[in-house]
């Protein structure tokens, strides 16, 4: 199943997918429950396109490098080309939001971490970044005070809001839109919240988006 960009109605968009540029210890629960400490600047991080898979599709990981952690993370689709922008032009770029999965093998990246080496192997491989039907940009204005939880089986496992973030939506998008450009397709993760786990065999996950008096949910699982 190749992975398109879809809507929250299941229409197609005209988007190519592209490449998610994600950011680590975005906040400030998430970065010490990991013994890590906050940056002082974004620290970013790439998954290419081969990452993104459907919510419809169930996770899957190599299951031979240990355990996958559940990042939950608000994503932003990119509608237009951004290179060095004005902060304005960078909001009006976003063309919508959903919640996906930063995926991550910890094992692999404690291990990786450890020798001081890149960590795609734990981060970026295929499936990594499973998402969601994206909600128009225009039906929101704005995610500021925006709450997101995950849910495992019934239980919450993760929950955060959007104004706990370190670098809020603007800097992010300033920020890799000048390191890396931004091309319409591109997704930015915004980072996840405290509560990340190990993911097994079965799960079945509940993601939900609440603001502005309105609620949004997706579902996805993790194979059997
Ligand atoms: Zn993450």
């Amino acid at each position: 199943m190749t992975y398109q960009h879809k809507d929250y109605q299941g229409r197609l968009l005209p988007f190519t997918p592209g490449k998610v540029v994600c950011v680590g210890r975005n906040y400030r629960a998430h970065a010490e429950e990991l013994g890590n400490s906050v940056p002082e600047e974004p620290l970013l991080f790439i998954k290419p396109a081969s990452a993104l898979q459907p919510f419809s599709k169930p996770i899957q990981w190599p299951q031979v490098l240990g355990s996958c952690h559940h990042e939950l993370e608000l994503c932003l689709l990119i509608g237009k080309h951004l290179e060095d922008p004005y902060p304005k032009q960078a909001m009006e770029a976003i063309w919508g939001y959903t919640l996906g999965l930063d995926l991550t093998l910890r094992d692999q990246q404690n291990l990786l971490k450890a020798k001081a080496f890149p960590w795609e192997r734990a981060k970026a491989f295929a499936g990594s970044a499973p998402m969601g039907t994206f909600i128009p940009a225009k039906e929101i204005k704005s995610v500021k005070d925006f709450q997101l939880e995950l849910q495992i089986n019934g239980g919450v496992r993760q929950a955060g809001e959007t104004n706990a973030m370190i670098f809020n939506i603007l800097e992010l998008l300033c920020e890799a839109a000048r390191t890396f450009t931004l091309q319409p397709g591109d997704i930015i993760m915004t980072g996840t919240p405290a509560g990340v786990g190990s993911l097994r065999r079965g799960d079945e996950l509940y993601l939900q988006l609440q603001g502005a008096s309105k609620q949004w949910s997706w579902r996805t699982r993790v194979a059997g």
